[in-house]
Order: C-alpha cells, then sequence, then structure tokens
C-alpha cells in the first residue's frame, strides 16, 4: 500500500530541507505546494497569476484551488508509492480534503512529523536562506552553505533569495501559521499520527528524530 507522510512545521522550520533526505530514504515523490505554485508562477499560468498576490502578500492560497493543484499532483503515476506533503494541508479544509482523497483511495495520512521551532528562530533561518531554483535544494548562508557562495552544489545553478523571505512577509507568515496551520497539530494528534520533532537541532540530528518517528509506522 502507498505510504502518505505529511511534513507539518512553520515557515523555515526546515521542512523542505528534511523532505530531501527522507523521500529519498523511503522512495516516496516529495510534493511541495510551495514549489506547485511557484512552477505556474515561472509558466504563467492562470493558476501562478492567482497565486502570486497572496503569496508575495504572505497569505494562503485559496483552499480551492490548493486543494485542486495537490489533487491533480498526487494522482499522477509517479506518486503510486506514495507521497511526502510537504506545505500541504495548511488549513483543516485542506486536511478534510486530503483525508477524503485517500480514503477514496483506499488509503490514510500515515504520520505527520511535525518540527518544532520557535518564531526568533524562523526569521534567521528565512532570512539567511538561498534557494536553487532549477532543482529545488535549500541551502542557508551561515547553517549549511553551498561549497561555492550564490552556486548549487547539485547542479550548478546560480541560487536566489525568494521574494516572499523578505522580513514584512516572513512575519506575516508566521502569523498565519500560528492562525491557520497550527490548528493542524490538535487535528492529526487526535487521530494518532503526529511524531513532534525538535527542529532547533542540527539539520543531520533533525533528520535522525525524523527517520526514527517515521520508522514506527511507514
Ligand atoms: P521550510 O521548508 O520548513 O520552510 P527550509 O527547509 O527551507 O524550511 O529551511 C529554512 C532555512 O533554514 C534554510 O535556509 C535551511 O538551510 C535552514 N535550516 C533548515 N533546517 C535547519 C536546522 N536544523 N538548523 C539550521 N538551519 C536549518
Ligand atoms: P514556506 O515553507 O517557507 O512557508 P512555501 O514554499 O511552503 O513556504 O509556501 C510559499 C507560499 O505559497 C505561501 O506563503 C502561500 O502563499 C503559498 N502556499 C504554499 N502552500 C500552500 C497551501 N497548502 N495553502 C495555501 N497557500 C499555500
Amino acid at each position: 500500500m502507498a505510504t502518505y507522510i505529511v511534513l507539518l512545521g512553520p515557515p523555515g522550520a526546515g521542512k523542505g530541507t528534511q523532505a530531501q533526505i527522507i523521500a529519498k530514504e523511503f522512495g516516496l515523490m516529495h510534493v511541495s505546494s510551495g514549489d506547485l505554485f511557484r512552477e505556474n508562477l515561472k509558466n504563467q499560468t492562470e493558476l501562478g497569476k492567482l497565486a502570486k498576490g497572496f503569496m508575495d502578500r504572505g497569505e494562503l492560497v485559496p483552499d480551492d484551488v490548493t486543494i485542486a493543484m495537490v489533487k491533480d499532483r498526487i494522482s499522477r503515476l509517479d506518486c503510486e508509492k506514495g507521497v511526502l506533503l510537504d506545505g500541504f494541508p495548511r488549513t483543516p479544509a485542506q486536511a478534510e480534503a486530503l483525508g477524503e482523497m485517500l480514503k477514496g483511495l483506499g488509503s490514510k495520512v500515515d504520520c505527520v512529523p511535525y518540527i518544532s521551532v520557535p518564531a526568533e528562530v524562523l526569521i534567521e533561518r528565512l532570512s539567511g536562506r538561498w534557494t536553487c531554483p532549477a532543482c529545488g535544494r535549500v541551502y542557508h548562508e551561515k547553517f549549511n552553505p553551498p561549497t561555492q557562495a550564490g552556486v548549487c552544489d547539485a547542479d550548478g545553478g546560480a541560487l536566489i533569495q525568494r521574494d516572499d523571505d523578505k522580513s514584512e512577509t516572513v512575519e506575516r507568515r508566521i502569523r498565519v501559521y500560528g492562525e491557520q496551520t497550527a490548528p493542524l497539530i490538535a487535528y492529526y494528534r487526535n487521530l494518532g499520527v503526529l511524531a513532534e520533532v525538535d527542529g532547533t537541532q542540527s539539520i543531520e540530528e533533525v533528520g535522525k528524530l525524523m527517520l526514527a518517528a517515521i520508522r514506527k509506522v511507514a
């Protein structure tokens, strides 16, 4: 049966960083809703144009379009063995929709590693984040620098800083997380699938804690 893992945690907690390690380890497809939106933005699709204003302001893109986009992605053949969801669900309505969809497939969310990190640490992480737009790899100028500044270790591409990692938007995103996404911690705890991980540890240490949590269920 396919395995479905949801990575939960505030912006900057380390979801994308850990997703790369975990997806490989368990042979799952890494599906990041933020990356899907950024792809649509780059390709100037209707969805991208709609999402842009919300993303620039650090607000959530409306549930209906977000749910449709993710459903479409995880129904594809390359997701057959299971998916590691990163950045979705982010609202109770999204969580309900995901649950319903997986039920229809005879599956469910198997495990929700929740990476907890206090707000002041998040700001420092997001303001030093550099991303490779080609392969999605994530770096930090201080905590996880590339071998050569500004260049992706994996594919040699030029790294960029995301517009929404600028300070006013970062604070908004952290607030939005607290209001709209944090309720999912209790939601998944009630379903008995939450595994809280201390995200203030080093990238390596957090990775070990996450793998241990997931191995118990997946
Ligand atoms: P998210 O996907 O949750 O928004 P990222 O994985 O993009 O978070 O990480 C945010 C930033 O913090 C990146 O610059 C990343 O290199 C850095 N980072 C991730 N995990 C850690 C960690 N455990 N310690 C220090 N920095 C980290
Ligand atoms: P981070 O992990 O740093 O918060 P993401 O790349 O996950 O950033 O998301 C960037 C932006 O994309 C969000 O601020 C939001 O506007 C939009 N977005 C991503 N995922 C969702 C979602 N599940 N629901 C609504 N909006 C989303």
